[in-house]
């Protein structure tokens, strides 16, 4: 008897306050949770997850070692993997990390995927005055929901960012190096020494940052890393 009267209940508040698409604002249907299903349909999937020389691990050739790197969507052609970043980022919406995460987790679970037999997914940091600030890293609704998929647990507090980023601006490639060079530390070894590390961030541009928390892993002893970012944005 309870069942009925409780979707009734979210029948009458959805009527008053009725969940919309994140990118469209149409009103979501009882099954959508983040976007509705046309606007699903229209993200700009990559398919890096099949490719070993995909765009984003070529970028990332000869920087540093990576077992394997793949972005979910292309960045610059989705003003909707924009708008699901941003409301991440900014709105607080942490269910549209957790959205982009099972998307992630979905790829990282098929046999042909070109990431596979991780230890523990890490979290790209961020500053913690940063993260005090907006409440939450972006990132980690992103790694949890990975996590739910693939059963490879979080190292939470592994590394740490030191160093609240400045603007990358205007920068070219090897300024940008050397901003971002050393802005990570390692927290915690243990959680990572002996470790196959998954890091994942929210959006891969030039791939400065990523290299430099790439590089801050592998000074662990024993650690191998492969990357994952949701939107990979071209040069
Ligand atoms: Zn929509």
């Amino acid at each position: 008897m309870l069942a009925p009267i409780r979707t009734l209940l979210t029948d009458v508040f959805n009527l008053f306050y009725p969940k919309v698409c994140l990118t469209c604002d149409n009103t979501l249907h009882q099954h959508e949770e983040v976007i509705c299903l046309q606007c699903e349909r229209g993200l700009p999937l990559t398919g890096h997850y099949t490719d070993a020389d995909n765009e984003l691990a070529k970028r990332l050739w000869g920087r540093v070692e990576l077992q394997g790197a793949m972005g979910l969507y292309d960045f610059h052609k989705g003003a909707q993997v924009q708008q699901l970043l941003h409301s991440l980022k900014y709105r607080k919406r942490q269910d549209a990390g957790i959205y982009v995460g099972q998307q992630l987790g979905v790829q990282l679970q098929q046999a042909n995927c070109i990431i596979k037999n991780i230890d523990v997914i890490v979290p790209v940091p961020l500053h913690h005055k940063k993260e005090k600030q907006r409440g939450y890293n972006q990132c980690m609704p992103i790694a949890e929901a990975i996590s739910l998929a693939t059963d490879w647990p979080v190292a939470k507090d592994a590394l740490m960012r030191t160093v609240k980023n400045t603007s990358q601006t205007g920068m070219n490639r090897f300024e940008r190096f050397e901003n971002v060079k050393d802005i990570f530390a390692v927290k915690d070894a243990a959680q990572l020494q002996g470790k196959h590390v998954l890091l994942v961030d929210d959006v891969v541009t030039t791939g400065a940052t990523s290299e430099s928390c790439i590089r801050t892993i592998l000074s662990v002893p024993d650690t191998k890393v492969s990357f994952v970012a949701v939107g990979y944005a071209k040069g």
